[in-house]
């Protein structure tokens, strides 16, 4: 666990104010720079020591074999896992021809910081060499969000104390060694060399390299270019296998400095030939080098400007959760923002944690918050389910289904999980992402997009879940053997979140049919089988057990045996490396938020009654052994009235990778559970809901928090809502006049006139217990408060 205080608390960065070789990786995840196309690891400069080296472009993957245990029909052969490609960020450096390596000499001092709205990563060093030589080195790295195909380094040495040589090499290196597997089945799959050569070549100060992945045919190049000042350097550029370098030296005395310019511009293709990718990546670096340094960062700072305009979350109160809070958010843009048809991974591209593929996550965690605060990312991102829409066609077939099935798990689009209980059979995937696309098109009324990608997903969905359910002599419509959010819980009948999700899908698909009938007769649509949709969405079967008067979670559930949590250690979780999933499955433990989703997403459906209670019920079984779940629990906790016990399901979701909660995030951050803190906040605290062209809040703080203000983009608009205790005041920035409710109370803002509103205190209710062990860190301890 990352020990706390490493990282200083602050409002607008991260700061780690010294070098802590234990925690290495973590911080490489935490530091880590993306555009969504290109992804850097927060790796020290010189390249070593590092937990993990890792440079990502989204996209680029390496195809494996899925070794199964036993052949079965259907059960995948290969996967894909993310690669290592090209470290484009190597500078090494060399003072009095000794290597500038902090686990020799002396470190005198370190710091870091991850500035949020400039968008660079920036660091000092003041380093001695064993020899008695004093620089300081300082650095600033960033990630395009304007030039997505660059990245760029601006190094600085200087002397210290007395005259020293110094070289500064940097360089170009593909198929960099990697620590080997640490066994843990959520970490990715290690590769060696899993790039072959194809081009390389150096010019002046540039040096290009292009390579090929072995089995998935991907070409990628990368190329760097320098801007080298310092008194009289001498400066030679090599090549090498896998790699090209430039070298600077100079003699410095002090006062003098040697810095260091590097641009890094990557291109790959899976069609292209080998001089067109080369190309692209030498076009990149020249308009880099037309952008120039300042030039790049002055882009980077106003893309932030505007970003953090619209999605900028404050609160008073705590300061710990408003670093966190905008760390997540940074971190989310950052997995979206450049994807362009590209998936956001469940690690972005911080790591290979997951081996790099995309989830569930995307569509139910990251994009409802994106589609508040950079819409154009949501519909990238839906845009690339549509182009793998023939794999998930495919997949449907190989299964005996109508429709898509779109995959678990995937970087390119086919199914790479080979364990079926928890892969395949998690069919919810396709209803998330038709929720994502109702969503998206709801808030934005981006017509354009709803036509055109949004009315392929929603109808090749609906039709999967048509096939897949059936009626049964009373005609209900029941979905079988099916696998929903909690995996602790496996092909299980009629799960109620599944259900609730595939009759949204099944009626969103029957609307947009009756919409654009010119598309339906494209898509084949009959008004037989969009009436067959509606029938089966209003036949939906929702178990309830009338006896416990809650919903199971599927049926059958509430029946199963409770899980002995006495008799399960602190140190037996995550229970998935600890126990066999035959155990999991015939027992009553929750591994993330599963029915309270379903309260979460699909709220009409429940009364506030059955909310309370069906809440109480699932707390005490809730492991949360996964990160996807804080956040849920925040958000239902706040709705039904345990303040408290939601402030600290927030602080859980937001500080998940400041701490290194799940012990896991040397593979990378966890972009749900970072896009969970704004859910917690905007959907818990300030109770946004949004469905059906309708916006409602039902805003209410818990003790300690004492303002919480943000925007949301609705249709183009800015609605900013600001919450203290007492009150909400909403505020439409421009355009015309838009209905929201508040608590129940419907109003209509016009814009420039703010409308404040009264809050009235939540219900008092008993704090509900979770197992032993898994409570929440509480964020403020104030006995008595729900
Ligand atoms: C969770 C899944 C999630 C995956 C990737 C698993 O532990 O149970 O719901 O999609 O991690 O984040």
């Amino acid at each position: 666990m990352i020990k706390h205080p490493v990282f200083h608390v602050e409002p607008w960065s991260l700061r780690e104010m010294a070098l802590d070789l234990d925690v290495l990786a973590q911080a490489e995840s935490v530091f880590a720079l993306s555009n969504g196309h290109i992804g850097w690891r927060g790796n020290l400069d010189e390249g070593e020591p590092h937990g993990l080296p890792g440079s990502y472009l989204n996209g680029v993957y390496e195809e494996l074999p899925l070794a199964s245990a036993e052949a079965a029909y259907g059960v995948p052969q290969s996967g894909q896992t993310v690669i290592n490609v090209t470290n484009g960020k190597l500078i090494r450096l060399f003072v009095d021809d000794e290597p500038f390596d902090v686990r020799y000499g002396t470190l005198r001092a370190h710091e870091r910081v991850l500035d949020f709205r400039d968008g660079v990563l920036r660091r000092t060093a003041e380093w001695v060499s064993p020899a008695g030589g004093a620089v300081r080195v300082s650095s600033t790295r960033l990630v395009s969000f304007t030039q997505r195909a660059i990245a760029a380094i601006r190094y600085e040495v200087e002397p210290l104390d007395g005259p020293v040589r110094i070289a500064v090499q940097s360089e170009l290196l593909a198929n960099e060694q990697q620590p080997s597997q640490t066994g843990d089945p959520r970490h990715g799959a290690d590769l060696a060399n899993p790039l072959v050569q194809e081009f390389q070549g150096t010019h002046d100060n540039t040096a290009i390299v292009v390579h090929r992945t072995r089995n998935s045919g991907l070409r990628i190049g990368a190329g760097t270019d320098h801007l080298i000042d310092g008194p009289d350097p001498r400066i030679e550029s090599h090549i090498f296998p896998d790699g090209g370098l430039v070298t600077a030296t100079a003699v410095l005395a002090p006062g003098q400095r040697l810095s260091l310019i590097k641009f890094v511009a990557y291109g790959w293709s899976g069609a292209r030939s080998l001089p067109a990718v080369r190309d692209q990546v030498w076009a990149a670096l020249t308009a880099a080098r037309q952008t120039g340094w300042d030039g790049l960062l002055a882009d980077q700072r106003a893309f932030l400007d505007d970003f953090w305009d619209r999605a900028d979350v404050e609160i008073d109160g705590d300061t710990e959760v408003q670093q966190a809070v905008r760390f997540a958010l940074f971190h989310v843009l950052q997995a979206g923002a450049r994807g362009e048809s590209r998936p956001i991974p469940a690690k972005g591209l911080t790591g290979p944690g997951y081996d790099g593929h995309a989830f569930w996550d995307t569509e139910a965690f990251v994009l409802p918050v994106l589609t508040f605060t950079a819409p154009d990312a949501v519909a990238s991102a839906l845009r690339w389910r549509r182009d793998v829409l023939p794999a998930a066609l495919d997949r449907a077939a190989q299964l005996g289904l109508a429709g898509a099935a779109f995959p678990w798990r995937t970087i390119h689009g086919e199914e790479c999980s080979g364990y079926w209980p928890a892969g395949t059979a998690a069919f919810h995937i396709n209803a998330d992402i038709a929720a994502a696309v109702v969503g998206y098109v709801d808030a934005t009324a981006d017509v354009e997009f709803e036509r055109d990608a949004g009315m392929d997903l929603l109808t090749h969905t609906a039709r999967l879940w048509r096939s897949l359910g059936h009626h049964d002599t009373q005609g209900r419509f029941h979905i079988d053997g099916v696998t929903g959010p909690d995996e602790y819980s496996a092909i299980a009948d009629d799960n109620v979140y599944t259900n609730l999700l595939a009759r949204d899908n099944l009626l969103a698909a029957a609307d947009v049919a009756e919409k654009y009938p010119d598309r339906a007769r494209e898509l084949s649509v009959t008004a037989e089988e969009s009436a067959s949709w509606r029938d089966a969405a209003r036949s939906m079967y929702i178990p309830y057990d009338e006896a416990l008067g809650v919903h199971p979670q599927a049926e059958g559930f509430t029946r199963h045996q409770i899980w002995d949590f006495a008799g399960t250690s602190p140190d037996q979780y995550p229970l998935l490396l600890h126990f066999p999933y035959f155990d999991l499955y015939r027992k009553q433990v929750v591994k993330q938020a599963d029915l309270v989703l379903a309260m979460h997403m699909c709220g009409s459906e429940f009364t506030a009654e059955q909310k309370a209670r069906n809440f109480d019920y699932y707390e005490p079984l809730t492991v949360r052994d996964s990160s996807l779940s804080a956040c849920t629990q925040a958000v239902i906790a706040a709705e039904v009235g345990h303040l408290g016990l939601a402030f600290d399901y927030l602080g859980e979701a937001a500080l998940m990778d400041l701490r290194d909660l799940e012990h896991n995030t040397s593979d990378g951050v966890h972009i749900a559970s970072l896009a969970g803190a704004w859910v917690a906040l905007v959907g818990g605290f300030a109770g946004l809901r949004h469905w059906a062209g309708q916006v409602s809040f039902a805003p209410r703080l818990p003790e300690g928090l004492n303002r919480l203000a943000f925007s949301l983009m609705l249709r183009g608009q800015r609605l900013r809502v600001e919450v203290t205790q007492a009150s909400a005041r909403y505020l439409l920035a421009d355009g015309d006049p838009l209905k929201i409710s508040h608590h129940g109370t419907a109003l209509t803002l016009k814009a420039g006139k703010p409308q404040d509103l009264p809050i009235a205190p939540a219900p008092m209710r008993p704090r509900p217990s979770q197992p032993p062990g898994r409570e929440p860190a509480r964020r403020h301890p104030i006995p008595g408060s729900g």
